[in-house]
């Protein structure tokens, strides 16, 4: 059994799409054991996509993460990672397969509905950075 962390980003969360998503993700197998709405700080959006501040779209990524609350959660299964990484679908829309979240609400490459971990050791810094242990039952 794997946790991977995941996020409805504002583009989501302001056209009320959370129910929508969580369908998705509970149909494919994930239980979601962690679920809370926040609304990002500019710090914590930076150190999020920390990874990608060298990349032109780094300002835009971050305005946009803190522009509307978002959802952060913590999916748990068998191979939560790739599978919620199936289930989201590609980075840019219209690259995502069909049935996916990204290809259903995904307005474009930045504004792409959903966030999820890419690996174990980013799932673990990730889960960590937004929940306590004692919030994941
Ligand atoms: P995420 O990390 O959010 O799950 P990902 O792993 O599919 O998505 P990354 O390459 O890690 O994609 O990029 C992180 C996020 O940065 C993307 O989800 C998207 O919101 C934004 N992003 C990526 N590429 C672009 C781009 N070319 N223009 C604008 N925003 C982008
Ligand atoms: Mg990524």
């Amino acid at each position: 059994i794997q946790r991977t962390f995941s996020i409805i980003k504002p583009d989501a969360t302001k056209r009320n799409l959370t129910g929508a998503i969580n369908a998705k993700i509970e149909a494919a197998g994930l239980r979601i054991i962690a679920q809370k709405r926040i609304r990002m700080t500019q710090a914590q959006a930076e150190t999020f996509y920390g990874v990608h501040k060298d990349r032109p779209f780094f300002g835009e990524l971050v305005e946009f993460m803190i522009s509307e609350p978002v959802v952060v959660q913590v999916l748990e299964g068998e191979n939560a990672i790739a599978k919620y990484r199936d289930v989201m679908g590609a980075t840019n829309p219209e690259q995502a397969d069909e049935g996916t979240i990204r290809k259903e609400f995904a307005l474009s490459v930045g504004e792409n509905s959903v966030h999820g971990s890419d690996a174990p050791e980013t799932a673990a810094v990730e889960i960590a950075y937004f929940f306590s242990g004692l919030e994941l039952v």
